[in-house]
């Protein structure tokens, strides 16, 4: 049985994972510091016999290095997340993606735990070139905004997991997850699909920032999952950087189009200027498309479920959640 340590457990793509590893038998602990994520993520496994769950944070040497030294599997996905968040908390993020990683990872290095790294598209930066493949040039702006200290930040995460690999054999597999869409996906940090669909919910207005003419490639979270499950169990995977993603692109104001159709809402649409949206100075990308044909080459797989399946799941949860009809 592997024993597995997931940090970030209890977070939205945390705690699908968590679900998953349950399923396929292992033991699993939760290392999270309910920051971002919450209990509640976990409310259909907390019972299960195999997952046990430590709040708390990946500074925290001593409690990452006692649980590490039980785990063979360490699943890293504790991280600042969420453009807003991130813009709101610059010092918090950097301190959790720089410092909480290297804890990870020295403590991995010290037990030979395997890793799996979570790492992001926003690595990319504004690099809109088309299809992004794992080296695609990483293009960032000034220092002085937010966003690009956080792409920074999961740069350098991604370096020294690298480093460790290459100095101290430590077996570590990197993943890139593009945006990334489900249950349990919470709206407060900024992303746009939870934000669309509770909007469209409350026959609020939707706000697409900017033309709406931006374009993102949007991945169910079960098929996410699934993609780092198998990588996971991945030998040849080992020291390699992986896209998880798909490459149907649409624009955001077509997204918000959709969500008030499949919704039924009475919402109307309002563009909303960026300068209004976020802090000055802020940069968004007008496309971000992964070209993910390393992670079908490795392990034979390629998310496949499309946006409406994966919005009406989304949509589901929330009208549960909200109270609102049927
Ligand atoms: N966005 C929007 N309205 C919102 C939230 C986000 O139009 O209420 C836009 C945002 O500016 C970006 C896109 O939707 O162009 C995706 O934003 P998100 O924060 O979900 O992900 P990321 O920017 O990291 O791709």
């Amino acid at each position: 049985m592997t024993r597995a340590l997931v940090t970030g457990g209890a977070g939205f793509i945390g705690s699908h994972l968590v679900e998953a590893l349950l399923r396929q038998g292992d033991r699993v602990t939760v290392l999270d510091n309910l920051s971002t994520g919450s209990e509640s993520n976990l409310r259909a496994v907390r019972a299960h016999p195999a997952l046990s769950l430590h709040v708390g944070s990946i500074l925290d040497e001593a409690l990452v290095d006692r649980l590490t030294r039980e785990a063979d599997m360490v699943y890293h996905l504790a991280a600042a997340v969420g453009v807003q968040w991130v813009l709101q908390h610059p010092l918090e993020s950097l301190r959790t993606n720089v410092r909480g990683t290297e804890v990870v990872l020295a403590s991995a290095a010290r037990w030979r735990a395997r890793v799996l790294l979570a790492s992001t598209s926003e690595v990319y930066g504004k690099n809109d070139a088309g299809a992004l493949d794992e080296d695609a040039d990483r293009v960032l702006g000034s220092t002085r905004l937010s966003r690009w200290n956080y792409a920074a930040a999961k740069g350098l995460d991604e370096s020294l997991a690298l480093a460790y690999w290459a100095e101290q054999r430590l077996p570590v597999v990197i993943v890139r997850f593009f945006n990334t869409i489900g249950p349990r996906q919470s709206g407060r940090y900024g992303m746009v699909v939870p934000r669309f669909v509770e909007q469209a919910l409350r026959n609020e207005p939707l706000t697409v920032y900017g033309d709406g003419q931006q374009t993102r490639c949007f991945t169910y979270v079960a098929d996410a999952v699934e993609a780092v499950r198998r990588l996971a169990q991945c030998q040849a995977a080992v020291g390699e950087v992986f896209n998880i993603g798909q490459a149907r692109e649409i624009t955001i104001e077509a997204l918000a189009r959709r969500v008030i159709e499949l919704t039924g809402s009475r919402s109307e649409i309002v563009f909303v200027p960026y300068e209004q949206a976020y802090p000055a100075g802020f940069e968004d990308m007008r496309r971000r498309v992964p070209d993910c044909t390393r992670l079908r080459r490795m392990i034979d797989f390629a998310p496949s479920t499309g946006l409406d399946e994966a919005l009406a799941a989304i949509i589901h949860e929330r009208r549960a959640l909200l109270g609102t009809p049927h």
